[in-house]
């Protein structure tokens, strides 16, 4: 059995099981956020009664992260529906946005985009948040509200988005019924070479098989090169899987697996055992390939989907207006480092917003010291405009005093983000262009498509 398949036949207490049967399994964490977490909670108490109590009240994860930082009123009060759920079932697990948890949040616009406008709970970005604050755990499932909840996978689980009415059966039961998918194979050998991050890799993947050619699938990444790329790598590569269709992403357990998950689960009270699975001999994929990591170049996804596929230099001719680094995707800690090392004493020349994920990442930024300068005081010397207020932000364009948002058509924007179809990022007549964080600055330095070699040599 493949990875996947052996963490599905676990959670459906099977010996074994193949790509297309149907099986119940156990879910570990169900995540929901503010989007669709109202829906989700009014879809649990249609169908199991308005007393009804959640399967496991340490097992429902509710982020806020989306439209939050807006004086949107009706996107002000779902995460104040959150809130009032949360308070009726005693769960522990609410990453509110205010800290009076009888209180109701309203967005400040007086105040600006750029100054932290939240409490001290609050976790930011979902799928950044969860292997954070210890909720993502080798070997288990975990179903979220969310497309980009495959970004677990990174960490050897089953990680998988589900749409409002599945999460509302999980919540009531911690069970749902799911085909096998096949799995496709990525052997990943060599190494990067300066300047080439994890996101070319998997912009390199959707580019060879397109923005369908995973659908329902499971992805597996894996061999020699994987041991050279962080948690933060293999989180941006899983986070795209969906980009592909995939149904989920997976990689193997190894010691930098098992460090970064060991440092942070407990610390909130979250599980800390775990069992990750490993592949059998005999694993049977519908697809295989192998990647030269060596040999890749920085990529760039053009409108108006994540699968067309140019190398940078091939795009040197194309003018932009703003450029954009935050999201799941491209807003770690690592994400800003790189943006920071292109851009240091430096000016950019075009619009460019840089949107942390998560708080933690915020705190990172401010308190690490390159010489006698943050990384966040280079990015804003460099003319950055980085708000404090991390979150989803632009990435999903959100309504229209969302920061960074492309309020206007023809704008082009190159932005380290994971999805890039028409209005993506605000208006349908805009043009998102996807490139990892090393690409986005290079580009911003020059307002147009820049190979980041130019600055990093090779
Ligand atoms: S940052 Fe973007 S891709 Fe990630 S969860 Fe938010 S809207 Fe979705």
């Amino acid at each position: 059995m493949t990875l996947t398949e052996k963490l599905l036949a676990r959670a459906a207490g099977k010996a074994s099981v193949q790509a297309g049967d149907n099986i119940w399994v156990n879910a570990d964490v169900l995540m929901t956020h503010d989007v669709c977490g109202p829906g989700t909670i009014g879809v649990f108490k249609r169908e199991f009664g308005k007393t009804a109590k959640v399967w496991d009240r340490n097992r429902v994860v509710i982020i806020p992260d989306h439209y939050i930082f807006t004086a949107d009123s009706l996107s002000n009060r779902n995460v104040d529906i959150l809130r009032d759920f949360a308070r009726e079932q005693g769960l522990p697990y609410f990453y509110d946005v205010i800290d009076d948890p009888s209180g109701a949040w309203k967005f400040d616009a007086a105040k600006g985009n750029l100054k932290r406008q939240f409490g001290s709970n609050y976790a930011g970005v979902c799928h950044a948040a969860l292997p954070a604050k210890g909720h993502t755990r080798p070997g288990e499932v975990l179903f979220g509200t969310d497309s980009h909840t495959c970004m677990a996978g990174a960490f050897n689980e089953f990680a998988t988005g589900i749409g409002n009415t599945d999460a509302g059966f999980v919540m009531g039961t911690g069970k749902l019924l799911i085909k096998v998918p096949e799995t496709m194979r990525f052997r990943l050998e060599g190494k990067l070479q300066p300047g080439v991050m994890a996101k070319d890799i998997i912009l390199h993947i959707i580019g060879e098989i397109g923005f369908d050619g995973a659908t329902y699938r499971a992805m597996q990444f894996d061999g020699s090169g994987i041991a050279t790329l962080s948690m933060d790598d293999r989180m941006t590569i899983a986070n795209m899987a969906i980009e592909a269709g995939g149904k989920n992403g997976i990689f193997p357990f190894d010691a930098r697996t098992a460090e970064y998950v060991n440092a942070r689960t407990g610390l909130n009270g979250t599980k800390q055992s775990y069992e990750p699975v490993e592949a059998d001999a005999d694993q049977k994929f519908v697809y295989e390939t192998v990647v030269d990591l060596s040999k890749l170049e920085p990529t760039v996804a053009c409108h108006p989907d994540p699968g067309q596929r140019k190398t940078a230099k091939e795009l040197s001719h194309l003018k932009l207006d703003r450029a954009y680094v935050g999201s799941c995707t491209g807003g770690k800690t690592s994400d800003f480092v790189e943006f920071a090392r292109v851009l240091r004493g430096k000016k950019v020349v075009i619009d460019t917003f840089g949107v942390p994920a998560t708080p933690d990442i915020v705190r990172d930024l401010q308190s690490t010291r390159w010489g006698h300068q943050t990384i966040w005081q280079i990015l804003e010397e460099a003319g950055v405009r980085m708000t404090e207020n991390a979150g989803c932000a632009a990435c999903l364009g959100g309504p229209v005093d969302t920061f960074g948002r492309m309020n206007q058509g023809g704008l082009k924007c190159i932005s380290a983000t994971n999805r890039n179809f028409p209005g993506r990022m605000g208006s349908k007549e805009s043009e998102v262009y996807l490139a990892s964080p090393a690409t986005v600055a290079a580009s911003a330095l020059t307002g147009r498509v820049t190979d980041p070699r130019e600055y990093v040599g090779n």
